[in-house]
């Protein structure tokens, strides 16, 4: 059988300049598609309008293309689908699979029952009768199935979703629709078949595949790559203002991030082009050397 070709992508949120970390996993992205003759393709996650910054987004292009990681096609922005999103949140309403919850912070921390895991919500609103009058989030009700993927650096994972996360959030009281929610929905849009993104993610990813087998989509392949982090642990992130990234020397930056991509990068290249370490870094890619790595520095 025909192996089907690597679709991949990035997808940002606009929320400041790319910093190291969120180059390294474009680059893991890039390469892990171009290795394969596959699509690398480019996503805008802007849903959450409150933490957007204006002009972040182009910056981000801009970034990218100084770096020699050239997207194929459009520019995917998840702005632009609420319908689609909508559309199937109203499918799910009518299913009985998403219902709304009006519960407080406060009044969950109150109502957490000492056994419970934090953060589980424990299903007060699940079978109200009389519609909210006030502000309500939705959330998806969760079953005790098991969730088994096998992740291509970190192994097999197996999760109980309604133990270990419960009925989670897919549009929030702000109405801005959850990033679970949207992602997997994207990604079916776009024909993902394989992602490529931080380990700090690979909790996420047990929700995003239960959210697949209830809509009918297919399950892309994961490989979550470490997250670069500083001298104390704690991952580059705009939140620990991680600088953006230098555009001047673009080769020094991409040469550090393949040693920091456990690539091995010969010596000879450290003076080498942007497009001649590109095109060494595809021909010897070699990802499985970051295996059960969840982080660098
Ligand atoms: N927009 C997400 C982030 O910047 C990434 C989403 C994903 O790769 O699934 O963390
Ligand atoms: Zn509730």
């Amino acid at each position: 059988m025909d192996k089907q070709p690597t679709i991949g992508r990035f997808a940002p949120s606009p929320t400041g300049p790319l910093h190291l970390g969120s180059l390294y996993t474009a680059l893991a992205g890039f390469l892990q598609a171009r290795s394969q003759q596959g699509r690398w393709l480019l996503r805008i996650d802007d849903l959450d309008t409150l933490r957007n910054i204006k002009g972040s987004a182009d910056t981000i292009l801009k970034t990218l293309e100084s770096f020699g990681l050239h997207w194929d096609g459009e520019v995917y922005c998840q702005s632009r689908h609420i319908d689609v999103y909508n559309d199937i949140i109203s499918d799910l309403q009518r299913n009985r699979l998403i219902y709304p919850c009006t519960c407080s912070r406060k009044k969950l921390t109150a109502s957490v029952r000492k056994q419970a895991p934090p953060d589980i919500y424990p299903g007060i609103c699940r079978n109200r009768q009389t519609p909210p009058d006030c502000p309500y989030a939705l959330r998806i009700k969760t079953d005790n199935r098991i969730i088994a993927f096998r992740d291509e650096l970190q192994g097999l994972i197996f999760h109980n979703i309604a133990e270990q996360d419960g009925d989670f959030i897919v549009q929030r009281k702000d109405r801005v629709i959850a990033y679970q929610f949207a992602v997997v929905i994207d990604d079916n849009l776009q024909h993902v078949n394989h992602i490529v993104r931080g380990f700090d993610l690979l909790d996420a990813t047990p929700k995003q595949i239960y959210l697949q087998q209830l809509l009918g989509f297919a399950t892309p392949g994961y490989m979550h790559v470490p997250i670069i982090v500083d001298e104390q642990g704690y991952k580059l992130s705009k939140q620990t203002q991680a600088t953006a990234v230098d555009l001047t020397a673009p080769h020094g930056v991409i040469f550090k991030l393949l040693v920091l991509l456990k690539q091995n990068p010969p010596i000879e290249l450290q003076q080498a082009s942007v497009t001649e370490l590109l095109s060494w870094a595809i021909a010897h890619w070699h990802p499985l050397l970051l295996k059960n790595t969840h982080a660098v520095s």
